[in-house]
Order: C-alpha cells, then structure tokens, then sequence
C-alpha cells in the first residue's frame, strides 16, 4: 500500500452525531445492515419496517462497504467477521465507548468533525460530544429547524423572516462555522427570486395549507429563506453548505442536481458554498460547477464510503475535474460513529492510489500530490472553516 498519506489528519467534513447510549442499545445483530446506503436511507427516512428485513440482509451480505467493515472492524475487535460475532465483539466494546471509539480514531487519523446538526433531531450538542469521545466536534447549523420553530408563532413572512435571521445569528454567536440547508428534501434546488409580496402571498397559502411541503405554497418562502441565510453567513464569513444531489427516498430527485442550482450559485460568485456529496450521483455536474464558479467546494461524502468500488473513479472526477484545493473530505455518517473511523480509512487510501497513478502519468509529482492529498483529507476543510491546526 502507499505510504504517499501516511499520517494525514482527516478532517470530517460533513457527518452527524450520535447518542452512544442508543447506538449501545439498538439491536447489534443489525449493525452491518444499517451501515449500507440502503439500510441508512430506510432509518433516516422512515421507512425502516420489519417487512423489509429480508431484502435488507439479502443485499448487506455481498455490499463492499459491508465486507469491508465486517473485515476491518473484525480485525480491530479480534473477532470473527459475521453478524453474530461483530455483535457480541461490539457490545463488549461499546460499555467503554469513550476507549473504544478514541481507538478507531486514533486507528484513522480522525481529529475533527463538521457536525450538521439537523439530523438526527433533538439536536445533538457537539460540544459536549466532542468532549465525550474525544474529538473536535464543530457545529453546522441547519436552517430547516429554524424555521420550523418559528413559522407558528409568525403573523407573516416579514415575521418569520425576522424570526429565522435571529435563529442564524444566535446559531453564529453560538459558534457555528457554517450553516446547512436540505431545501433539496424540501421543495427543490431550483431556487428563484420572489418579490415580498410573493413571499406574503405563499407564506399565507402554506401556513393555511397546514404547512404541507408543497412547491405551490412553500417553495417561495424557502427560496428567499435561503438567500436570507446566504446575506447572514456572508455577513458573517462563514460559508454555507447545501446538500447536493440524491440523498434517502424522502428527496426532491426531479430538481436535485447541481445545475437546479447553479442560478443562485452564479448569483452569490463571491461567498463560499459547499455542495454536500458534490452532487452525488451527478458528480461530474458538481465539478464542472467547481471548476468555473471560484468560491463553489465540493464534499466528498457518499462517494466516500458507499460508492465503494468506485470510490476511486469518482475522486478521479472530483480531482481532475474541480480544483483539489476546493475538494474535502467527509463521511457522510449518520448512522453509527464506526463509518467515521471505517471512511476515514477507504478515503485515504483511495486517495492515495488516486494520486500515485498521477504521479506514474507525470501529471503530478510526488510533491504535489502529497500536499492535494494531506489538504483534501483536512488542510481545505481547516483553511475554509478557519479550525486549527491538527492535534
Ligand atoms: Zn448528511
């Protein structure tokens, strides 16, 4: 194996927290199972039924990312690579969680997490779960709750919006490095500009519609909530990630895409935006997107760890088409805290593989593509979010 990432810290830059004492008390037996995207999606969408057990085992049995962490977690554990043997091996584990999750962290280079703290709710403190397993847990703040909080008690759209740019500053003051936005589960990418009366007029129709998700009603106050929260973070200098891209079967597939993104993109050239899983799985269209807006990132999560297999001819993409210097490296984990360490592990490599073949094709040298290499798997993450240094 290539050494070319050899102690690289590994910033993570988009993941999710998690209560220890629930992921110790879900069923362990099912671990593998809720590591795959399928077995993910079905829980974070809420459709985890016992009809489809079948199926689910059916396909985690021969996933890559499930053989993969069957093996490699194993191997930590010393025990053998199977659902009943992980069960036990990870029960055991789990009554110290602080000493056993600090191992897997120190195992992969992991020291920090951008935490979106809008799943799972109630929200997670990342402080105090930093503090808990031993990591730098930052706070992205997720617009969506905001809102949700604050339309009941709103007369207007003007009230809400003064109601949903309080929300952000405190969430600033709080120390939030960036916020979120998932208007992609919402009412679409395809952001327009609507006039204030517009607002007022949609914002009536929603309320009296009983909040319903409709792109009649609620796509216009979500539009132009989401360019208020782009004036407060730029504001603030803090940049604003938005998912980008498919996601679980609660997505707005039709208008999920970079280029329904692309106008308010273009329109806000000078802020920093990061596409969450750089439009996953039009991750080409991401590139291309960070290739000719200067201030567009891109997020490598999804394509790290689930596209498994491909996890390299995706960075291929990534890397060849975007500039490395706005590509960063995140998980994704919204599961268990186990595909932090297990991501961390598949990224790097891959990464590594990645860069040697352009160094074998004289496309970089050793120089450059350790340096890409150390910065997609941390540097771009800390220089964008203003964190600290490592360790
Ligand atoms: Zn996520």
């Amino acid at each position: 194996m290539s050494d070319l990432l050899e102690g690289t810290s590994a910033v993570d830059v988009h993941c999710h927290g998690w209560r220890s004492d629930e992921v110790a008390a879900l069923p362990q037996r099912g671990f593998l199972d809720r590591i795959t995207m399928l077995g993910m999606c079905l829980v974070s969408s809420g459709l985890e039924d016992e009809g489809l057990r079948e199926i689910l085992e059916l396909t985690t049995d021969t996933a890559p990312i499930a053989v993969a962490m069957a093996d490699r977690l194993g191997a930590i554990l010393g025990c053998e690579p199977t659902r009943d043997g992980l069960a036990a091996a990870r029960t055991a584990a789990l009554g110290d969680h602080r000493a056993y999750l600090r191992r897997l962290w120190a195992d992969a280079g992991v020291d920090d997490l951008v935490m979106d703290d809008g799943y799972p709710l109630p929200r997670i403190d990342g402080r105090a779960l930093g503090e808990e397993v031993g990591l730098r847990v930052h706070r992205v703040c997720r617009i969506e709750p905001i809102i949700t909080e604050a339309r009941d008690a709103a007369g207007s759209y003007a009230e809400l919006a003064d109601a949903f740019t309080t929300g952000l500053e405190e969430a600033v003051a709080d120390g939030s490095i960036a916020f979120k936005s998932v208007i992609a589960y919402r009412t679409g990418l395809d952001v327009a500009e609507w006039s204030p009366s517009d607002c007022e007029a949609a914002f009536a129709r929603w309320r009296s519609d009983g909040w319903t998700e409709t792109r009649e009603h609620a796509k216009p106050v979500r539009d132009a909530l989401l360019r208020r929260a782009l004036a407060v973070a730029r504001g603030a200098g803090i940049p604003v990630h938005i998912h980008c891209g498919g996601g679980d079967p609660a997505i707005v597939l039709e208008h999920a895409r970079p280029s329904d993104l692309f106008p308010v993109l273009a329109a806000h050239m000078d802020q920093p935006v990061v596409l969450i899983h750089s439009g996953w799985p039009w991750v080409e269209e991401g590139a291309f997107v960070a290739s000719i807006l200067p201030h567009v990132y891109l997020d490598t999560s999804l394509s790290t760890p689930w596209a498994s297999l491909a996890i390299d001819s995706r960075l291929e993409i990534l890397l060849g088409i975007a500039p490395p210097a706005k590509v960063m490296y995140g998980s994704d984990e919204a599961s268990e805290p186990e595909v932090i360490w297990l991501s961390a592990h598949l990224a790097r490599e891959a990464l590594a593989r990645v860069l040697e073949t352009g160094v074998e094709r004289r496309q970089l040298n050793r120089a450059a593509a350790a340096r890409i290499g150390a910065d997609v798997m941390g540097g771009n993450a800390r220089r964008l979010h203003g964190l600290g240094a490592p360790g």
